[in-house]
């Protein structure tokens, strides 16, 4: 059975997209089959990962609005045991074409509950909102992550983010947990290492050993449309995920 994780923090640019498409690379290098089910409409993820959005002739839209089977619009990668269920500008009206949907929530868990066996990972990039598109990811998934960045006022919107995963679990998904925070983008300053004090004395063994650095090949890589382990696989970057898949492996 898959272990689907949704990336998610409703602050912009923390590094959901660059945790969700680097990671899912080091877990397919290391022979787990593995999905990215793209949320949201920017489609980074889907670029990032060597798939061009605009080519694709189906995507996670048709899944939500129009009930298609997620399998026909889930797309190879150029790398080995990495699948895409590739983002389209559209998704933008999914929220309010489905408003007068019942079970609208559940759209996305019950399009990939018949592909649980076939995937070792589901992981789930969300846009940078609490919307009903976070909320299809929350409850499709059994794990949360959140990537938090090592700068100013990491924790502002937490309490928000972490609010709503009680009520999804309360109402939505009983089976939903926080796997884990994931400091990112993290530089040798004084600010940095006083945000992670900070972070890990109120929230202690829910966040993750391994730190993302800051690291120009992780912003680089996304423009070639490639995971950092297949476009600098000793860089700072790159062996950071790779320590983050390892880590995610044995906690699971
Ligand atoms: P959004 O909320 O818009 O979806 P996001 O949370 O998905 O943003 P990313 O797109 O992953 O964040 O990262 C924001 C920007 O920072 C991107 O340009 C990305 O390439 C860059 N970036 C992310 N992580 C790092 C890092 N560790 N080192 C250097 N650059 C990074
Ligand atoms: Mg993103």
């Amino acid at each position: 059975m898959a272990r689907v994780i949704a990336i998610a923090n409703q602050k912009g640019g923390v590094g959901k997209t660059t945790t969700t498409v680097n990671l899912a690379a080091c877990l397919a290098e290391q022979k787990h089959r593995v999905l990215v089910v793209d949320m949201d409409p920017q489609g980074n993820a889907t670029q990032g990962i060597g798939v061009d959005k605009h080519a694709c002739e189906n995507s996670i839209y048709n899944v939500l609005a129009e009930q298609i089977p997620c399998a026909d619009v889930i797309v190879p990668t150029p790398f080995a045991n990495l699948w895409v269920a590739p983002s389209h500008r559209d998704l933008v009206g999914a929220s309010v074409e489905l408003v007068n949907e019942s079970r609208r929530e559940f759209r996305l868990q019950h399009a990939i509950e018949p592909l649980l066996e076939q995937y070792d990972f589901i992981m789930i990039d969300c846009p940078p909102s609490l919307c009903l598109l976070t909320l299809n990811a929350l409850v499709a998934s059994y794990e949360v992550m959140i990537p938090l960045q090592c700068e100013y006022y990491p924790l502002e919107g937490l309490s928000e983010l972490l609010h709503t995963i009680i009520v999804v679990r309360e109402n939505l998904n009983p089976r939903l947990i926080v796997s884990g925070i994931l400091l990112t983008m993290f530089q040798h300053t004084n600010l940095a290492k006083d945000v992670i004090h900070d972070v890990r004395t109120h929230l202690g063994t829910s966040v993750y050993e391994t730190i993302i650095p800051r690291n120009v090949t992780l912003g680089e890589a996304p423009s070639f449309g490639t995971p950092v382990i297949h476009y600098d696989k000793r860089s700072a970057g790159a062996l950071a995920y790779l320590a983050l898949a390892e880590e995610v492996t044995s906690r699971g």
